[in-house]
């Protein structure tokens, strides 16, 4: 017997079955027992007045009118009765149970799991409960053909074959005395069938600690084996040199840029290999940091390269580095490149004459042969695989490596979450710079919109105009790229130079737009989100979003982005009639705040982290029930705890650590 026997040992479990459950991801013994509730109904009672509007929850009161029962048609009926909770009287209906009847006694205390209707301020009754606590119920994720019930039915035949005495313990004695967690079998044991939920958040507090103590151990562990690593670059930059061209930029490094570039010299010069993430908000002036960065490795006779997640970010970067270092040699290499010039900047890549590659995915690929490569950059960070950043990595001799993102994530998440890279964050926008004035408007609005903007095309703003799709969709009700140009163009006419941009046009023709509007030839760019990350015009003030609900927090942040990068006051419309709570509720927190670390948490709330992180390709794990926003402070406890034990350099000797190792890999997902 073992726990990878395939799920087909245990009673009721046939091929055909066996098929059903593999859509759940699960196949052996194993499996089921680690698929844990995800939930129980919280039969805790509740105030009414803590509940949403269609939240179901357990409602005490004691009964104040008795049961009536009322019939309307076949076999339809409604039971009605008050209750009174505090000072409050609720009404009661259950439908189509009329035996109920014989439970409601005025007077008595009755317990009631029902849906709230807030605006009526009355409750529908789903069941009403005998004791409490004996009617915890999980809540498991399902798959067609499969059912609550057979879930725990089959989980209850594992354990009646024996399979939980499989159940081995992975976590140190001494921490399961220093947290006073439940050992692993009654944890897992109570995971599914708690004896009450008191029980129920201990085995949950256990298992999750298990999940991001495990976590942040293999971080630390990496980490450490980063550190140890002297075979790392030691960049010997020319300090004086890169004094000199710092002081031939236009402007002065903010506090918070020269403390990020510090932090990463530092790293460079050491032998030890760089692994830094550099987070700033939109607009906090990354791109110069990276710049003067890969400046100090030329001045050390070094090669670096840049990777964007996009062919106009690319051209962006390269225009911008350009100016900032003219005496620099820098290259351009992307998907689109002709067979020509691309031979051409190949060579001159491969034999050293370059000293910056700027460009997209096309700088992994096959064919593209560095020279001295020192310093490898990738913007946007969360918008490449592990993957692709290794293959990045690989192209040099173990180059140091930062990666910039601006998706701001807390600090001491960040720090936590990332934990086998340092972290450097520019927290300060640079001087003179105006907040955003934004404003959510409905789309009835518009003309007002219009008008606005009349005016400040004839003060000379360039604005941007995003629709969320391209084409027309039936399924939803958008407002498509091509028919907001025309509709824009109509009302204007003459009066306003409007362009178009999307995703699906030609290289050739998309750089033909964004240098026009650059330049200020374009009054108005009306474009998808493909001017989403990272894309620089100083003199456009006016970013409108339409269906402005249709995007997440963090995405509008990086739209919004693209406006006030200059000394003018910038505004942002939101065009929105959000049809959902949370929709309207993002638009109201745009309008509150312009601060990417506060709308990065309400985001993280909002979403969860998997999203943000994008899971799998940040390198983040799936774990079954750790949360590493809800559950932080277990979080942090498991890194303090992890990092403790790798300070040790012979803790993996120690007998007290020995249940560790087996588990140290990350594709080990402790089951
Ligand atoms: P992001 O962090 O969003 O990538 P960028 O690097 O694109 O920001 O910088 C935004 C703009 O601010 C650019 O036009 C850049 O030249 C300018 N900038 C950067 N640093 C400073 C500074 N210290 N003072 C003034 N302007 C700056
Ligand atoms: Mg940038």
């Amino acid at each position: 017997m073992h726990l990878d026997d395939n799920l087909a040992v245990l009673p009721g479990i046939g091929p055909k079955s066996a098929e059903k459950y593999k859509k759940l991801n699960l196949v052996t013994v194993g499996d089921l027992l680690f698929h844990y509730p995800f939930r129980y109904e919280d039969f805790e009672s509740k105030s009414v007045l803590d509940l949403q509007d269609g939240e179901k929850a357990l409602v005490l009161g004691q009964v104040v009118t008795p049961a009536q029962v009322q019939y309307y048609g076949f076999k339809r009926n409604r039971l009605r009765f008050s209750i009174k909770q505090g000072e409050l009287i609720i009404s009661v209906s259950f439908f189509n149970q009329p035996y109920l009847a014989d439970k409601v006694e005025v007077g008595a205390d009755i317990a009631i799991w029902g849906k709230w209707d807030k605006a009526k301020a009355s409750l529908v009754g789903m069941k009403v409960m005998g004791q409490v606590t004996e009617d915890l119920q999980p809540v498991y994720h399902l798959a067609q053909g499969i059912s609550q019930t057979n879930l725990v039915k089959l989980v209850k035949a594992a354990v009646d074959k024996g399979y939980l005495e499989l159940v081995t313990e992975n976590l140190p004695q001494i921490l399961l005395d220093r947290y006073q967690l439940m050992k692993r079998k009654e944890a897992v044991f109570a995971m599914h069938f708690p004896k009450d939920l008191q029980e129920y958040r201990q085995a949950l507090r256990r298992i999750k600690f298990e999940e991001l103590f495990y976590f942040q151990l293999r971080l630390q562990v990496l980490k450490a084996e980063n550190k140890k690593q002297t075979n790392g670059l030691a960049i010997a930059y020319q300090a004086e040199a890169l004094k000199e061209m710092m002081g031939r930029l236009p402007f002065e490094l903010t506090q918070a840029q020269e403390t990020a570039l510090s932090e990463i010299l530092a790293d460079m010069q050491s032998g030890s290999h760089m692994n830094r993430l550099l987070q700033g908000d939109v607009g906090s002036g990354k791109t110069v940091v990276a710049g003067l960065a890969m400046y100090a490795a030329h001045t050390a006779g070094m090669q670096s390269a840049i990777m964007v997640p996009t062919e106009i970010l690319a051209e962006q970067h390269y225009d911008s580095l350009s100016q900032l270092f003219p005496d620099l040699s820098i290259a351009l290499l992307t998907g689109g490149m002709r067979a020509a010039p691309r031979r051409t900047a190949l060579a001159a890549i491969a034999s050293g004459q370059v000293d910056i590659i700027v460009g997209t995915h096309a700088l992994i690929q096959e064919g593209v042969t560095y020279h001295q490569l020192g310093l490898v950059v990738t913007d946007e960070q969360h918008r490449f695989g592990v993957h692709q950043r290794r293959q990045l990595r690989e192209k040099g001799e173990n180059p140091d490596v930062l990666m910039m993102t601006a998706t701001p994530i807390p600090r001491t998440l960040a720090i936590t979450a990332f934990g086998e890279m340092d972290v450097s964050i520019i927290n300060q926008l640079p001087a003179g710079r105006k907040p955003i004035i934004t404003r959510w408007v409905k789309h009835e609005q518009v003309p007002v919109v219009l008008e606005w903007l009349e005016k400040e095309l004839t003060k000379g703003a360039q604005v941007y105009f995003i629709s969320p799709l391209i084409e027309e969709s039936e399924v939803l009700d958008l407002k498509n790229a091509v028919a907001l140009k025309e509709d824009l163009s109509a009302y204007f006419g003459e009066r306003a130079k409007i362009a178009l941009l999307h995703g699906k046009m030609k290289n050739e023709e998309k750089d033909a737009i964004m240098q026009d509007f650059k330049s200020g030839q374009t009054d108005i760019l009306v474009s998808t989100t493909v001017i989403e990350v990272g894309v620089n015009v100083p003199n456009a003030t006016v970013m409108v979003i339409m269906d402005a609900d249709r995007f997440g927090l963090s995405q509008l942040h990086q739209l919004r982005g693209r406006v006030g990068r200059g000394h003018k006051q910038s505004y942002a419309i939101l065009v929105a009639n959000p049809k959902t709570e949370s929709g309207k509720d993002r638009m109201k927190i745009m309008t509150e705040t312009t601060d990417g670390f506060i709308l990065a948490e309400e985001d993280l709330k909002m979403r969860g982290a998997g999203e943000i992180f994008g899971t799998r390709q940040s390198g983040l794990p799936e774990f079954h029930v750790a949360n590493i926003i809800e559950d932080y402070a277990i979080l942090e406890e498991a890194r303090r705890v992890a990092s403790q034990i790798v300070a040790d350099k012979d803790w993996q000797n120690q007998p007290q650590w020995q249940i560790l190792l087996p588990h140290l890999q990350r594709s080990d997902n402790l089951d």
